[in-house]
């Protein structure tokens, strides 16, 4: 399935083309209320499987919507965080390493050298909201990422079982304001997380470490790779952030950006797209 939140907290099934959206929104009752204090992570992932049966059940009288005519916003509402994966394609290592644009002339570190690291949960945006450009005179880069969704709680989870983890998977893009403050300062500007523009869910991707991945800017491709070029694949990353950080429904974590970042400006549209995922149009704006 592939399942997107739309028009203010709506909860939409698209269809394989990508351009009918069915509202199955009435499948949000399945989720159960809360009292304080909350659960960590985001109770429609942890009650996907709920939803998806109910969903199934409104499939036959759902209305019929155009997804180009909706305003998309992230998928997941309330994860508990988002973990992000640095340095975890080795061209973009050594694009790092060769431009001072990027480095700041800090030594560029790899992933098992420097460990993961936490962008701030108000960073999210929708497709549609896209990005809005801080007041900055600095550099600010896209980096477009797999980006997997935990559905399960976890911790210490093995290389082995971890992919029993996922919920889901999306498109992240990490947009960064390049220096050198911290990451989970720079990388967690208002809007400077955009996941979306729905989520697949992961019965229906087969092989996650072989999704072909881009971006286009302006219609000219910046970023072209695949997942299997990446150093810690996704069982590793999910090992090896669940052996510091205990993994909740909705978690989100952002595993790494291939070489070819570049930035962007005031108007831009970011073309993003991942096999067997789908594609995101991401305005930019001032
Ligand atoms: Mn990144």
């Amino acid at each position: 399935m592939r399942i997107c939140r739309f028009n203010g907290n709506r909860l939409g099934l698209v269809e394989p083309d990508g351009l009918t959206v069915l509202d199955v929104t009435e499948a949000l009752d399945v989720i159960p209320n809360q009292r304080w204090p909350l659960a960590f992570g985001d109770p429609l992932i942890a009650h996907l499987d709920a939803v998806r049966s109910r969903i199934e059940a409104l499939l036959p009288t759902a209305k019929r919507l155009s997804f180009n005519d909706l305003s998309i916003d992230c998928p997941v509402a309330t994860p508990s965080k988002i973990i992000a994966a640095p340095n975890n394609y080795t061209k973009h290592v050594e694009e790092a390493r060769a431009d001072v644009g990027i480095n700041f002339g800090a030594p560029v570190m790899t992933i098992a050298e420097m460990g993961l690291f936490l962008k701030a949960s108000n960073s999210l945006s929708g497709a549609s909201a896209g990005v809005t450009l801080p007041k900055l005179d600095r550099r600010i880069d896209h980096e477009v990422e797999l980006t997997v969704i935990i559905g399960k709680q976890g911790r210490a989870i093995s290389r082995e079982q971890a992919l029993d983890y996922v919920a889901g998977y999306t498109i992240g893009l990490d947009m960064t304001v390049r220096g050198k403050e911290d990451r989970s300062w720079r990388k967690s500007y208002e809007t400077f997380s955009v996941v979306g523009p729905w989520f697949v869910t992961a019965d229906e991707i087969a092989e996650p470490g072989n999704l072909d991945l881009s971006i286009e800017v302006n219609g000219q491709v910046r970023q072209r790779s695949n997942t299997s070029s990446l150093i810690f694949d996704l069982p590793r990353l999910i090992e090896y952030a669940s052996a510091g950080y205990t993994l909740f429904p909705g978690d989100l974590i952002m595993t790494g950006t291939p070489e070819g970042v570049a930035s962007v400006s005031d108007g831009d549209v970011l073309h993003c797209t991942i096999e067997h995922v789908g594609s995101m149009n991401v305005p930019v704006r001032s």
